[in-house]
């Protein structure tokens, strides 16, 4: 009879037919839509303003100023190939993480009994763990450094000894079928690590770290397997001479050593070291993945007030004093340790010389005239538009890999076309290009393998000194090298090659970094600027080509990225000095204003085309006109104080929803249907903590056995990260007919809004605490709907050829 009564299954199934009837989909984008309440026909709540007049009036205002706001509705759909990898859908398989700590009896019970020693041992293991986790990813990094050094030096040797081989008895293809053999062997290694055995290492990894700090749950991103794949992949997809660094992988590297340090176990070994218990949690997770990328950056460029503000511009909505302390002082940490390991490998040990993975070198002059803003600020603007235009033609490229390269050996097919068609056009333009140059340092010819070509005796083929080399290298190369090092056509047609290759090399499924292939051709066309200079403005003591390489550098990067305080300061910790901050500041800024009117960043193309539901930063504009009642969902499948066994299985297994509002009692159908609403609120319960629940038979009818054994929150934190699954739960007959009391378990005081809150107040409640579930109720205190993060994301700003409006994605299962 109780299952009668709930309401649920019903009107789920009147809903999706009242989608079905008004049949909108994704092509209907540029049709304007009347609004889900008013086409359902439901009542604005009271003391909210009637939702169609004002509408009327904001279309009738916004046209007049040339904008339009469009609505299109959401629908559970699976995109069809040729929608595969558009930016406005929404992916229903992610789920959040609950960074709301679920201050229940059992929580309270720990922090009574506990008292204040606790909570002094717990911040003390906190900075353990940050000291750890520093240490660690220092020495994963001077790991990666170390064996990409040794085995460059092997290849790049080789390759030398042969070209010159090569040169002199007239069979060039001997080196050329040696360079691609080196590269495709390293690249098919990177390939299947980040094709079979652990797709989420694929890529930089940074995009993957923004959406954790951001809330979504990204599944096995941050596990040991994918740490392993991802180290080991990078070291393999530099070597392997593709257009990838090895610093972005580090973010994510720190993130995962982070991540696994704080909870005191690893379940891919199923090994529990019973230590951190307490910080089982997810919220204190994140914390400690702030903290890791940091560290990870500090130790990739050497650069710790950087890995702060990165932390800080990528997971800033959860941030307080005392974790800018603790993500601080491991970044620091990790830089030191970094420093230090590898300036004992390098035999100056104490030295302190190494600074980060990514050196720029030491820039002799880096100073400026006034009026040099005029032309940083031009190529500010430059790098905005290349910048626009790499992510455009990557996005494509990424949008035709997402339909036509999803098996994983179309994958490593593809990486290995890309490596050998790098060593190709590498070949080429070392063979067509005749441009030569002194051999002048012989001091820095340690690690160079200057390569005569057709070169006269005591020469070196210029466009080989660039590409015999990690990538990383070459950048130093362009900024340091003197003037006149390189010829134009030399530069124009590496910038060029580069950069195609470095567009279709991002997002190939190998673990790879996109700072040093955009530094890098950045400071191509930057280093050309810096040639056109000399040529306006001859005999000039303060024009130096490398100087202009480096802003160029920064303008690509900013261009490609949109980052620009972290940014900032990492290339300011980098160059090592203050003053030219403010060149590169604008840069970067200039670049990232020019960038957006054309499109975003590249990570945040990347995560949109996943459909991941990452929340902005700020709610749309204009978006004050929607209400609570207009995104909420209902009916609300709710659970009573105490529940029977039998009717929380059936819901667990009917839904895909992760909490549930405890109610007091549920009303019939008949009554939700009139009243509008779903029993007055009690609590929150998730559908993880039901599962425990329902493993341990926490009933009342065994109380007698439970009680002895007490069940205390250790029972929840020991099943962390991977709760059972419904599957996993054993039930008898019995046991179904059972009931639970859930109150001791379930959040009693969770966030809840009035049905007449305006987006951007919900939207700020997601963004700041980090919520999950917001319940809507009623001036009763009822609960009337349900909203969460994707309720709020499938709202976005939408802006093409100079209109701006509000489009609402699509959300698809996978
Ligand atoms: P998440 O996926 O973020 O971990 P979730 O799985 O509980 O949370 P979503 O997948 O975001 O929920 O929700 C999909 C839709 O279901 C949303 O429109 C949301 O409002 C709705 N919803 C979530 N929980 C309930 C519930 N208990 N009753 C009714 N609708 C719900």
């Amino acid at each position: 009879k109780e299952m009668e009564s709930f309401p649920v299954l019903k009107e789920k199934t009147l809903k999706e037919s009242l989608f079905q009837q008004r049949n909108l989909n994704v092509a209907a984008i540029s049709t304007i839509h009347p609004r889900a309440s008013e086409v359902s026909g439901e009542d604005v709540p009271d003391g909210c303003f009637p939702s169609s007049s004002k509408d009327s009036d904001e279309e009738e205002s916004s046209e007049k100023v040339g904008n339009s706001i469009f609505y299109v509705d959401s629908q559970q759909e699976s995109p069809s190939d040729e929608n595969r990898g558009q930016l406005n859908m929404l992916s229903a398989a992610y789920e959040s993480l609950d960074y709301d700590t679920c201050v229940n009896a059992a929580w309270l019970d720990e922090e009574r009994t506990k008292g204040y020693t606790f909570v002094v041992k717990k911040d003390v293991a906190r900075w353990l763990v940050v000291l750890v986790t520093a240490v660690l990813t220092a020495l994963v990094g001077c790991c990666i450094d170390i064996t990409i050094e040794s085995l460059s030096k092997f290849k790049y040797t080789w390759l030398k000894t042969y070209t010159d081989y090569g040169v002199e008895h007239g069979v060039l293809i001997i080196p050329y079928l040696l360079w691609v053999a080196l590269n495709i062997g390293p690249t098919l290694v990177a390939g299947y690590l980040g094709s079979y055995v652990e797709p989420v290492a694929a890529g930089s990894g940074i995009p993957q770290v923004k959406c954790y700090l951001n809330g979504v749950k990204v599944p096995r991103v941050v596990r040991i397997k994918t740490l392993v794949s991802k180290a080991v992949g990078v070291t393999m997809s530099v070597l392997g001479g593709l257009a990838v660094g090895k610093e972005g992988p580090m973010i994510h590297s720190g993130a995962v050593i982070a991540a696994g340090v704080s909870q005191g176990k690893t379940t891919s070994f199923k090994y529990d070291f019973g230590i951190f218990e307490y910080f089982r949690e997810d919220h204190e997770k994140r914390d400690f993945v702030s903290a890791g990328a940091a560290a990870g950056v500090a130790a990739a460029f050497g650069a710790p007030v950087g890995g702060v503000l990165f932390s800080l511009e990528e997971g800033a909505s959860f941030w307080n004093q005392a974790l800018t302390w603790r993500v601080f002082f491991g970044a620091m940490m990790s830089a030191f340790t970094l420093n230090l390991v590898l300036s004992t490998y390098n035999g100056v040990p104490g030295k302190l010389t190494y600074n980060g993975l990514l050196n720029f070198g030491k820039f002799e002059d880096l100073t400026y005239e006034i009026w040099e803003f005029i032309p940083f600020l031009l190529m500010g603007v430059m790098g905005g538009l290349l910048g626009a235009l790499y992510n455009f033609i990557n996005f494509k490229l990424t949008q035709l890999r997402m339909r036509y390269i999803t098996r994983p050996w179309q994958k490593v097919a593809e990486a290995i076309l890309v490596a050998s068609t790098t060593a190709s056009v590498a070949f080429l333009m070392i063979y067509g290009l005749h441009d030569c140059r002194k051999i002048e340092d012989e001091a820095s010819r340690s690690d160079r393998y200057p390569i005569q070509m057709y070169c006269n005796d005591g020469e070196e083929s210029a466009v080989a000194a660039i590409w015999f080399q990690t990538p990383e290298k070459s950048v130093r190369s362009l900024f340091h090298d003197p003037s006149k090092s390189f010829e134009w056509l030399t530069l124009s047609v590496f910038f060029g090659c580069y950069f195609l290759l470095a567009c279709w090399t991002y997002g190939l499924g190998i673990p790879s970094g996109l700072f040093i292939p955009t530094l890098l051709c950045g400071a191509a066309w930057g280093r050309l600027t810096g040639k056109l200079m000399t040529l306006l403005f001859p005999g000039q003591s303060w024009l130096n080509e490398g100087k202009y390489a480096l802003v160029g550098a920064g303008a690509m990067l900013g261009g490609v990225v949109r980052m620009t305080i972290s940014l900032t300061v990492i290339l300011m910790e980098c160059v090592g000095n203050i003053t030219f901050g403010l060149p590169l500041m604008i840069v970067l800024m200039v670049a990232k204003w020019v960038g957006d009117f054309f499109n975003e960043g590249l990570y945040d193309i990347h995560i949109q085309m996943q459909g991941v539901p990452i929340m902005a930063w700020d709610a749309p504009p204009l978006s004050n006109n929607i209400y609570a009642s207009e995104v909420l969902n209902r009916p609300v499948t709710t659970l009573r104080t105490v529940e029977k066994v039998s009717r929380i299985v059936e819901i667990l297994k009917s839904c895909t929803y992760n909490g549930f509002p405890v109610v007091d009692s549920i009303p019939t159908e008949e009554e939700a249907r009139n009243f509008k609403s779903y029993g007055t609120l009690r609590g929150l319960i998730l559908r993880s903590q039901l599962t425990v629940l329902l493993k341990h038979k926490v009933f009342n009818e065994n109380a007698h056995v439970w009680e002895s054994s007490k069940v205390d929150i250790r029972l929840f934190r020991l099943s962390y990260p991977r709760y059972f699954t419904l599957q996993e739960v054993d039930l008898t007959e019995e046991d179904l007919e059972c009931t639970i009391d859930l109150r001791p378990f379930h959040n009693p005081s969770p966030y809840s809004v009035v049905s007449c809150t305006p987006l951007p107040r919900m939207f700020n409640l997601f963004r700041a605490l980090g919520l999950r579930h917001l319940v809507v109720v009623n001036d009763s205190r009822e609960v009337v709907g349900m909203v969460t993060r994707k309720d709020l994301v499938k709202y976005r700003v939408w802006k093409h050829r100079g209109q701006m409006g509000l489009e609402e994605l699509v959300i698809y299962d996978n």
